[in-house]
């Protein structure tokens, strides 16, 4: 997944770039993400001046876990790329935070990290099965979709409920 800047530069027509990145290190050890096959990309790349623009489409499938009731829910994850980069001359001033580029000083992009970075960043922070899931008993643990169960429990946040139980001990 490298880009050659300088052939980049002094091509005119865009280049095409294809395939896939293997992602089972970027999610070792995590304990909702596992990914069920590789991050394929579409990209376009094309220069101009000193600016090389890459656009395209990433894809990735995954199976992530309900954040209420852990079931697993798989996914293909089609997500939008973009990213321009400069190729940076000596004199150049430094970039500053509302440039929207990467600075390039090698010859030589790597762009997997920049498309790993794309993926993580979007998926979603608490994933649901279906928008109302019930989640799992606190007490018990059942799968409140499956079943009900017995337990007196309000459905309260874990969290409001210690400060529930604060205030009562007041
Ligand atoms: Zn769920
Ligand atoms: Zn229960």
């Amino acid at each position: 997944m490298i880009l050659r800047v300088q052939e980049l530069l002094s091509r005119q027509q865009p280049v095409e770039l294809q395939g896939s990145v293997d992602v089972a290190e970027l999610f070792e050890g995590s304990r909702d993400v596992f990914p069920l096959g590789p991050l394929e990309y579409r990209l376009t790349a094309q220069a101009s001046n000193r600016r090389i623009l890459v656009n395209g489409e990433l894809r990735c499938k995954l199976r992530l876990l309900c954040s209420r009731c852990l079931t697993p829910i798989d996914e293909t994850f089609a997500i939008p790329f973009e990213e321009q980069f400069q190729v940076m001359k000596e004199g150049d001033p430094e970039p500053g935070e509302e440039d929207d580029f990467v600075p390039v000083t090698e010859e030589r992009i790597d762009l997997r990290p920049f498309l790993e970075e794309e993926l993580v960043v979007n998926l979603p922070l608490a994933p649901l099965c279906k928008e109302d899931c019930k989640g799992l008993c606190p007490e018990c643990g059942t799968n409140r979709n499956e079943q009900s169960c017995a337990c007196k429990t309000d459905r309260i946040d874990p969290r409001l409920e210690a400060l529930q139980n604060w205030f009562r001990n007041e």
